[in-house]
């Protein structure tokens, strides 16, 4: 038999995982296997070791000392969406988000021989771009220059894109217009309620999301006033963190979570509304992530408890608008209904527990035809940039994925997460259906259809 001490002794990463991990949640998972069936990966493979009990399996076996952390133990680790589909499916209610974040940020503090230019985009992505929003505005510019100047096309001509990987090249083929201004350049950070107002909500702009879907932050709040709230929007507030979080840089999330909760106290909102599934999930999670901080742990509870996505806000306690049918919108045949259809975000679904309210709304415009899609709480292979980093399993999951997207035979594909839209966008694209299907924000779907009268600026 092995010399179990000996062997942790010699591995420093088994010594990290074992003092991250929590043992509790390790010890929770009684091996039933409920959570298989709903595991993506383990679905694609059907290989133990890419489900979540055979990944929890490998923590606990590391924790204990059985066994030895190797590049096969990183790859396992590494392979999982962290779309915790397992969690809603497991009766011992193990937190395995928590438990494959904490692997990986062991994992990631271990690491120290990332290759030069990995180091160098990771440092650039979690270090300067995200915390830093008028680096996100400077990127913002940068990228619509790029599409706007011509140089795109240029680009595109001479053949450049084809020295990019195939993942990058077909995100920059369905990339949406990037604006120069975000929401608050734009409308500026206050909005009066149309009518009596039923409360003051803060709005979490997201950092992609004032990037590339701008038009949606203010369309979201233009929805939020129209059904009785008054909008705040700060504009100190930062990155979720969410990224940095599922790359194993926790300290990172931990600074920006500290940073949103002083600017949304200060704010003095009600609530706190997300419109991406993504940043939603770990807004509410800031309470976990700051749990031993005993300076921010109050506020951190504080902040969780008023984060809800903006679907459930309008269904739970707004004045609904009148969504109508637009005429405009119609699609050829007279006869036919506009029909949509859904594919719901993973972390929205099964971290924010919603799933409800989006369809509730959608069931609500006028002329529509909602069809549920099979498999729409399926994750679409986006998971952050799970789609750029494991491009062969995520090209996997969304060609499955698109095969139920075509029986929909939906004019519109709706979703509430920004990395989902894109990915589906790409499905689309990918699978030669961009002349009878888009993929759009549930957001602006409403929006497009809400009663005359509201979305003035
Ligand atoms: S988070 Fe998703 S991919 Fe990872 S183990 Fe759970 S269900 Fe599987
Ligand atoms: S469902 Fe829960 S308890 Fe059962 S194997 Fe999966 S993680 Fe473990």
């Amino acid at each position: 038999m092995a010399d179990v001490s000996l062997q942790t002794r010699l591995n420093p990463l088994a010594e990290k995982l074992k003092l991250r991990l929590d043992e509790d949640q390790l010890m929770n998972c009684m091996r039933c296997g409920f959570c298989l069936p709903a595991c993506p990966t383990f679905r694609e493979t059907g290989i133990e070791a890419e489900s979540p009990r055979g990944r929890i399996a490998l923590m606990k076996a590391v924790a204990d000392g059985i066994m030895s952390p190797d590049e096969v133990f990183e790859e396992q680790m590494n392979h999982c969406l962290g779309c915790r589909a397992c969690e809603p499916a497991c009766p011992a209610d193990v937190k395995y988000g928590q438990l494959i974040e904490q692997a990986r940020d062991a994992i990631e503090d271990h690491t120290e021989q990332h290759r030069w230019w990995v180091k160098l985009a990771r440092g650039a992505a979690f270090e300067l771009m995200f915390p830093n929003q008028n680096r996100m505005r400077w990127l913002g510019k940068g990228i619509r220059f790029y599409q706007k100047s011509g140089l795109r096309t240029l680009a595109r001509g001479i053949g450049v894109m084809k020295l990019l990987p195939k993942p990058m090249r077909d995100m920059e083929k369905i990339m949406p217009d990037a604006s120069s201004h975000g929401v608050v350049e734009q409308i500026g950070t206050r909005h009066p309620a149309k009518g009596e107002k039923i409360a003051t909500v803060g709005l979490f702009r997201g950092c992609i999301m004032d990037v590339l879907f701008t038009e949606t932050n203010i369309h979201t709040v233009e929805l939020l006033m129209e059904a009785g709230f008054e909008v705040v929007i700060p504009d100190t507030q930062n990155c979720c963190g969410a990224l940095h979080a599922h790359s194993g840089e926790a300290e990172g999330a931990r600074a920006l979570a500290r940073r949103n909760i002083q600017v949304f106290k200060d704010a003095g909102v009600d609530y706190i509304i997300s419109n991406a599934g993504g940043c939603g999930a770990i807004l509410t999670e800031y309470d976990h992530l700051l749990h031993e901080d005993p300076e921010w742990k109050e506020g951190a509870a504080w902040f969780a408890e008023r984060v809800l996505d903006c679907s459930d806000l309008l269904v739970r306690y707004g004045r609904l608008p009148g969504f109508s049918e637009d005429e405009s919108k119609k699609p050829v045949k007279d006869s036919e209904p506009v029909r949509i259809t859904y594919q719901d975000s993973c972390h929205l679904r099964n971290v924010m527990r919603s799933s409800d309210a989006p369809r509730r709304l959608m069931r609500q415009v006028a002329g529509v035809e909602y069809v549920e899609m099979m498999e729409a709480d399926r994750c679409c292979g986006s998971a952050g940039i799970y789609n750029l980093v494991q491009p062969e399993m995520a090209g996997q999951i969304l060609d499955h994925k698109m095969e139920h997207v075509k029986t929909t035979e939906a004019h519109y594909l709706l979703t509430s997460n920004p990395g989902c839209l894109l990915q589906m966008k790409n499905g689309i694209e990918q699978h030669g259906l961009s002349d009878r299907m888009k993929a759009v924000h549930i957001v602006d779907f409403l929006h497009e259809r809400m009663c005359s009268g509201c979305g003035s600026k």
